[in-house]
């Protein structure tokens, strides 16, 4: 199963926990496992908070004062930042699923994370079924 993510920014993190609850709905899965998975090197996937904004803004700028665009890096097509902070935030999450809905605390969403957009995108999901459902 695949999300279509239209990134808008160059750095970026979009909320796509709903999207991928519909995908576990749709699945009528009660019982097991969401794989997400980001086919990119240079966006990558979190999860933090979904309440206040600004903890989103404090993440990028935070990651843009380790990792800065220009750092006299080799990488010839001058987006190494982007493949560095895609390295060091993840290219997958695993969430459980009970009763048909994402484990995720109260206050936690699930990130698609773009470094280098504006772009179009795919987040790569597997539904697992625990093996006691039937
Ligand atoms: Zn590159």
């Amino acid at each position: 199963m695949i999300i279509n993510i239209k990134s808008e920014k160059r750095t970026q993190l979009i909320d796509i926990t709903s999207d991928i609850q519909d995908a576990v709905r749709s699945a009528r899965i009660d019982e097991g496992l969401c794989y997400v998975f980001v086919p990119h090197t240079t966006a990558a996937v979190t999860i933090n908070e979904n309440a206040d904004p600004d903890v989103r803004t404090d993440i990028k700028t935070i990651l843009n004062k380790m990792i800065p665009w220009e750092g006299g890096y080799r990488h010839i097509e001058g987006n190494s930042a982007a493949h560095m902070k895609t390295s060091l935030v993840g290219s997958s999450e695993l969430v459980a699923i009970e009763n048909g809905k994402l484990v995720l605390g109260t206050w936690q969403g699930i990130y698609f994370c773009e470094f280098d957009g504006p772009r179009a995108r795919k987040v790569v999901l597997k539904l697992m079924r625990a093996p006691s459902e039937k």
